[in-house]
């Protein structure tokens, strides 16, 4: 019987469930997590149990899903989900089931599931109880869907990018039959919630295996949802870019976002980011995310023209930010726009940058060693004159740090109000 580790919580709902005369396993992605020695993000259970009976058995729940069958119950502050046995209706959209139906057979919850490897139950009493021969895809690395893989994805086609995400997350492959059931039904992808794809689409990216977004072009299943995508003729570019910038979200994104942007915009034009705008519009990212991958994509298409490496630097973090500098120093290397010959190339970028941030040097506004009521105090000045003058002092900190002081910048907002204003 083969034994897996489970925290003590989810040992203990097992067992009241299983004391109470019902059946209870832990189930899913926690199994699977589990049997490959990762450590599952969170544990849910299946149970014969009624939701009802469920809320009987422990007293702090809350009804989550409840139409679903699912009751998270809660141990200390942490939530779990508790879903009972259940068969999916009919899927008339593609999307939804009409209607779930509850079942007191486990096997019928277990078919209903997307793939072998998703599919096994475990608990403490039974070991791990495996229905279609996960244990072996396991094994071999295989991402096999459960019964008929074409019924499988007629029934939800988000199945589809699932297929595509657990393959890129476990360095598995994807077997034949399921490969062309994929292909054959990507058309009803189109059925699919933005949010569902964007999720797909960004485990994927942020995966150890980031390269397999290219799988979706190869399965014909960007037509329908990132048609953009197969406009990149430089795939191996950007497979190796993907593979060498960290794994934050913003910065996969913003290289896959690079080369949709550069196969599709002719020569660099202030257009820049028009591309990837519509794409992220269109998947429904948040804004500060968005507005990230649009600042790395401005930047990168490049107008900072100074020769001096730490002016060059400080302009760089003037447009990028602190919170995001290293991330876009990663894209931008990886993508292979950090000109070598002005600047010196990563390393000595790096260095500046590193440099900069350790001495405080000025890079922004609220950095500067005035403000604007200062401004407005000491140069008789009016409101609308206070953000020029700011500005001025701005860039010329940025060229000549050390002149970020009160005194210093008084007298340079006093001649520039004398010669300009
Ligand atoms: P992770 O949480 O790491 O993304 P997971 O396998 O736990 O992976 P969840 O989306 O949390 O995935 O779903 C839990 C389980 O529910 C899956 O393991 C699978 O058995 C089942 N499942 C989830 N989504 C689907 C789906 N679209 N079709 C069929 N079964 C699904
Ligand atoms: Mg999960």
């Amino acid at each position: 019987m083969i034994h897996i580790e489970i925290p003590q919580d989810v040992a203990f709902i097992l067992g009241k469930i299983r004391n109470a005369g019902y059946e209870a396993y832990a189930v899913g992605g926690c199994v699977r997590d589990s049997l490959l020695k990762k450590i599952p993000k969170d544990w849910d259970i299946t149970t014969s149990a009624l939701p009802e009976q469920i809320k009987e058995i422990f007293p702090r729940t809350i009804d989550t899903g409840i139409k679903h069958g699912t009751v998270t119950v809660m141990i200390n502050s942490t939530g779990y989900e508790v879903t009972t046995y259940r068969v999916d209706g009919e899927y008339l959209d593609g999307r939804h089931p009409e209607e779930v139906e509850f079942t007191a057979n486990l096997d019928e919850d277990l078919k209903r599931r997307d793939f072998t490897i998703n599919a096994f139950v475990y608990n403490e009493a039974e070991g791990v109880k495996d229905l279609f021969g996960g244990l072996k895809d396991l094994e071999d690395g295989i991402i096999r869907c459960v019964g008929v893989a074409e019924e499988r994805f007629g029934e939800d086609a988000l199945r589809i990018l699932r297929a595509v995400r657990f393959a890129a997350v476990l360095s598995f492959t994807i077997e034949p039959e399921t490969y062309k059931a994929a292909v054959k039904l990507a058309g009803n992808l189109s059925k699919v919630s933005a949010e569902r794809i964007k999720a797909e689409l960004e485990k994927t990216l942020v995966s150890d295996n980031p390269d397999y977004i290219c799988l979706l072009k190869d399965m014909g299943l960007s037509k329908v949802i990132l048609p953009e995508l197969d406009e990149v003729k430089d795939t191996l570019g950007l497979k190796k870019a993907l593979k060498a910038v960290n794994k934050e979200a913003k910065t996969r994104w913003a290289v896959l976002c690079y080369y949709l942007e550069s196969e599709l915009n002719t020569g660099r034009n202030a257009e820049t980011g028009s591309i990837s705008k519509k794409v992220m519009h269109g998947l429904k990212f948040d804004n500060k995310t968005m507005d990230c991958v649009i600042r790395f994509l401005t930047v990168s298409g490049n107008n900072i023209s100074d020769k001096d490496i730490r002016i060059y630097s400080r302009r760089l973090l003037n447009r990028i930010g602190e919170e995001d500098i290293y991330h876009y120093l990663d894209f931008a290397d990886a993508v292979g726009c950090i000109s070598g010959d002005s600047i010196g190339g990563y390393e000595l970028l790096k260095n500046a940058i590193d440099d900069i941030l350790e001495k405080r040097e000025c890079f922004s506004l609220k950095q500067l060693a005035v403000n604007g009521r200062d401004i407005m105090k000491e140069c008789d000045i009016n409101g609308k004159q206070v953000g020029e003058l700011l500005d001025f002092l701005l860039e010329t900190v940025m060229v000549s740090p050390e002149k970020n002081s009160r005194e210093v910048l008084i007298e340079e907002a006093k001649a520039y109000g004398k010669q300009q204003l």
